[in-house]
């Protein structure tokens, strides 16, 4: 038995102003066939999930090209060809194959192509024919559409938000392709619909216990896998909106009542998922009583979520750090500020420097002015790096920069990232228990690795370009009315 194996990812944010090129794939992680780390990243964990499952010795494992950009703006039209006709000879060339494993996100849009993804599974359905077994995982913020279900044998997406069981949800995904290529099982999948986009974490309720019911059910009588899709807020595509995902043992008919009865119960969360969210003085106030009691002895940890690079935004956003200066909040450390302008100065003035610098604020309107100060360039490092989970996420040539008479310790980077784990501080010399304020560029991601360092974890609506209100964005590409956009989608009286 042979199986292929590959990975395209990005999060495509089409209001982004920062656009994405092979250059952005390059600097974030392009793998070519054999060169994939042992350690997983978010969008290609199948590829160790394979690895390991080949060491059983009943199948050859044949490794294409595996690449990720940090989520950004529109994918130019050349890079997405690029990269997917690179994918698609490879696979030729490993012809014949028995089953296909793509690692994917599910939110890629280039320039002329609304479903990256939709179009990269019709192409590897062309070359390797109806029987072959074809599957993939994806990030459930993405878009689901019927080009990718009709390409598709299996699939399956993150259940977690922040997505902590990426290579679990590989591993079970590689499982189900492995059986089925050996004609165990018939996998079928049925989709439902819910009509709706919020944000839907699961690290509190109403998701929690969904989700713990969801991984209960996988694996009792004919259901392989469910998935949510929860959608993705910032793609202007037909297809925006929470999916519910079922994977059964040919068993259409029971995928589709599950995935029904699932899908309205999602529904019916709608509108009471989102985080409890803080304006930036109010996150202040609580931030200062919290510094003020002596009882406090870890720091706070303040998510500005909106300005999320892994939401596709700039990620040099500047408005929390500025109500926090003018608020005199004094020992801050803040990951991360995207600002390469900043970086290269810091490294041509030298670690110990004293500078007068322009920070942030630079990429587009929206997430503030940028700041200037006189500040001292406390480190500079070639090639800074965060962990996430197993994975390594490289920050680019980054410096640490601090405020003249203050102790706010800014993180500026190259490569956009959101922050995941407190080791973004301590890589680079700041250690994060000594601060008293934390601010974070992440959405949930971050929470995971910093709900054990806070004394409490604050979101933050600090104003921003990512488009987080449906209501006030402009969709124009819908085929179908969604809530919160249309009040009663399903005419459910
Ligand atoms: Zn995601």
């Amino acid at each position: 038995m042979r199986v292929f194996v590959a990975s395209l990812a990005t999060e495509t944010n089409t209001f982004s102003p920062v656009p994405t090129d092979l250059s952005a794939f390059k600097a974030a992680f392009y793998a070519p066939p054999g060169q994939h780390p042992p350690t997983p990243t978010l969008c290609s964990a199948v590829v160790p999930a394979l690895r390991s499952r080949r060491a059983d010795g009943d199948f050859e494992l044949v490794e294409g090209t595996c690449t990720w950009a940090e989520p950004g703006g529109l994918v130019k039209r050349q890079t997405y060809e690029e990269l997917r006709d690179e994918i698609l000879e490879q696979l030729r060339a490993a012809l014949p194959v028995d089953a296909v494993v793509m690692g994917l996100h599910g939110a890629m849009v280039a320039q002329g192509y609304d479903d990256c993804e939709g179009d990269l599974l019709s192409h590897i359905r062309d070359c390797v024919g109806p029987d072959v077994v074809i599957g993939a995982t994806f990030d459930p913020h993405s878009h689901l559409t019927a080009q990718r279900v009709r390409s598709l044998d299996a699939m399956n997406a993150f259940l977690e938000f922040p997505h902590t069981d990426f290579m679990e949800r590989a591993k079970q995904l590689v499982d189900i392709v492995l059986r089925a290529a050996r004609r165990d099982i018939k996998p079928v999948i049925s989709t439902f619909d819910c009509r709706m986009i919020d944000v839907l974490p699961t690290s509190q309720q109403p998701l929690r216990g969904f989700v713990d019911r969801i991984v209960a059910l996988q694996g009792t009588g004919r259901i392989l896998s469910i998935s949510l899709i929860h959608g993705f807020l910032a793609g202007n595509v037909a297809d925006l909106g929470t999916q519910v995902v079922v994977v059964t043992d040919n068993d259409p008919d029971g995928g589709e009542h599950l995935a029904h009865d699932l899908g309205m119960e999602v529904f019916g969360f709608r509108g009471s998922t989102r985080m409890h969210t803080l304006s930036p003085e109010q996150a202040i106030t609580r931030a200062r009583d919290a510094i003020a009691d002596p009882a406090t002895t870890a720091p706070v940890v303040l998510a500005d979520i909106w300005d999320n690079p892994g939401g596709g935004v700039a990620g040099d956003g500047t408005l929390l750090l500025s109500a926090l200066i003018d608020a005199g909040i004094d020992n801050v450390g803040i990951a991360t500020i995207w600002d390469p302008i900043a970086v290269a100065f810091c490294k041509a003035a030298g670690i110990g420097a004293r500078i007068h610098l322009r920070i942030g604020g630079k990429a587009g309107p929206g997430g503030g002015d940028p700041i200037d100060a006189d500040v001292e360039v406390r480190n500079v490092v070639d090639a800074a790096w965060q962990s996430f989970g197993e994975s390594r996420v490289p920050l680019g040539a980054s410096a640490v920069i601090r405020i003249a008479g203050t102790h706010i310790d800014i993180i500026v980077n190259t490569n956009r990232t959101q922050c995941f784990e407190p080791d973004i501080f301590s890589n680079l010399g700041i250690d994060p228990t000594a601060k008293d304020v934390l601010v974070v560029k992440s959405t949930n991601h971050f929470y995971a690795g910093f709900i054990g360092i806070a004394a409490a974890v604050l979101y933050v609506d600090a104003g921003t370009h990512y488009p987080s209100d449906p209501k006030r964005t402009r969709y124009t590409k819908l085929t179908r009315g969604i809530w919160p956009i249309v009040e009663n989608p399903h005419d459910v009286t």
